[in-house]
């Protein structure tokens, strides 16, 4: 298939060809149809899949075919929402670049830098704007930015976007936009929160879903050992000693299980922290820089705090608890072995998570080699036992903190904005 018979013009054709694409991506292919068809999408996709000119190509086509709006201003005609500035920036220059010979205006909106030359920016006239939550709504509520003209709206990571307590800013958002809209989310993952934001969101949305990328890494080594619930904490002691490494980090279930953890290893000598939603973001930050200095050897931590940070290209991830979301194991594991660097990533596991083994084992269509260490044979006849679903780990549930979800114990507006700030110093 060529980029050729996609319904797009000359001038995102040549832009494409200028760039070096001949073929469309999976996501590409299916993705460009159904956006020029004007419905809503739901697309499962993650970076590196070509997902972002999945939707900015048939975006730019949509624009250049609708009539302008009247009057002389120019108003915002896209909102694409993202979680980082990172992301933002890294969208806005492919907007740049695959439309390069339209005559459109984009965008890019994201905090910690001046207001005066975005307020500037917007004054001018923009077309299509590419935003984190925080920094729009503070535009907004100067009253600098009017979305009441917004045609086409898109979630970029939304799942990110839900782990980063991103939610009420999202809902926010969404009440500044006209309700007559085209809306596409983007999302690696499909927790029941993004399920749930999708069923607000979306009018009988056309869905895609494309294989993921690396989904086992190569140079990761994966191994299985097989222990009993109580001796893992022992093993883990052992393995890291034993084998002297450094730089590990440990997953957990459970946020007071990430906390026991650390504690029990530092009774056996091994400097341990854990890092999880409760902590403040000083002490997370701390915990960080030692551990990435190589001061601290290891580093707790769950599912949730982890893709909040920056930490990869390590030399060992263990899988101390498997995670109830098989996905998660392959987030968990791309934190090592990154850029053809050597990675290890071992799991312990108990009687009660053979079936998770399971499921993991489907997702990456492998099985995973098992080793007992001598003296931790598993007990042949032991029972397993319900893991335990408690509120802060209801099954299958992912996504912005339990205490956020929930509505209770949320931090006020202020707070929020402000906790939110300070996780981004560390994201960026
Ligand atoms: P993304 O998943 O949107 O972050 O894109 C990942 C990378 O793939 C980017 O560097 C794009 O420039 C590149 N890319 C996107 N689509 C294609 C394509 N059809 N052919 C070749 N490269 C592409």
């Amino acid at each position: 298939m060529s980029f050729d018979s996609l319904g797009l013009r000359a001038d995102i054709l040549r832009a494409v060809r200028e760039l070096g694409y001949d073929t469309p991506t999976p996501i590409q292919a299916q993705a460009i149809p159904a956006v020029l068809s004007g419905g809503d999408l739901l697309a499962g996709a993650q970076t590196g899949t070509g997902k972002t000119a999945g939707f900015t190509l048939p975006m730019l086509e949509r624009l250049m075919a609708m009539p302008k709006p009247e009057g002389k201003r120019r108003p915002i005609r896209v909102l694409v929402l993202t979680p980082t500035r990172e992301l933002a920036a890294q969208v806005e220059e492919s907007v740049q670049q695959y439309g390069k010979h339209l005559p459109l205006r984009s965008m890019v909106m994201f905090g910690g830098v001046g207001m005066q030359p975005q307020i500037d920016k917007l004054r001018r006239g923009v077309d299509i704007l590419v935003a984190t939550p925080g920094r729009l709504l503070d535009h907004q509520q100067q009253g600098n930015l009017d979305l009441s003209k917004v045609e086409m709206l898109v979630l970029d990571e939304a799942d990110r976007m839900l782990d980063m307590g991103f939610i009420h800013d999202i809902r926010k958002v969404l009440a500044l936009l006209p309700r007559q809209r085209q809306n596409l989310l983007f999302s690696a993952t499909f927790s029941d929160d993004i399920k749930a934001l999708a069923d607000r969101l979306l009018n009988k949305p056309a869905l895609i879903e494309v294989a993921r990328r690396n989904a086992t890494a190569e140079t990761v080594a994966q191994k299985i050992y097989p222990v009993d619930r109580e001796r893992k904490r022992e093993l883990l002691s052992k393995l890291v000693r034993d084998n002297n490494w450094y730089q590990v980090l440990v997953f957990t279930r459970t946020k007071h299980g990430a906390n026991r953890l650390a504690e029990q290893l530092g009774k056996d000598g091994i400097s341990a922290m854990a890092i999880h939603g409760n902590k403040s973001q000083s002490a997370r930050t701390r915990a960080l820089g030692a551990f990435k200095a190589g001061e601290l050897q290891v580093l707790v931590a769950t599912d949730i705090a982890a893709r909040g940070i920056d930490i990869s290209e390590l030399p060992h991830v263990v899988n101390y608890e498997l995670p109830n979301v098989s996905e998660d194991y392959v987030h968990r594991i791309g934190r090592t072995g990154r850029a053809g660097s050597n990675g290890e990533a071992v799991s312990l596991v108990c009687v009660d998570e053979l079936k998770l083994l399971a499921g993991i084992e489907k997702l990456i269509k492998r099985k995973l080699p098992r080793e007992v260490v001598p003296g931790f044979e598993p007990d042949p006849n032991a029972k397993p036992e319900p893991i335990p679903n408690g509120r802060n780990n209801a099954g299958k549930r992912r996504g912005p903190p339990r205490q956020n979800a929930s509505g209770k114990a949320r931090p006020s507006g202020g707070q929020q904005r402000r906790r939110r700030s300070r996780s981004k110093a560390v994201t960026a």
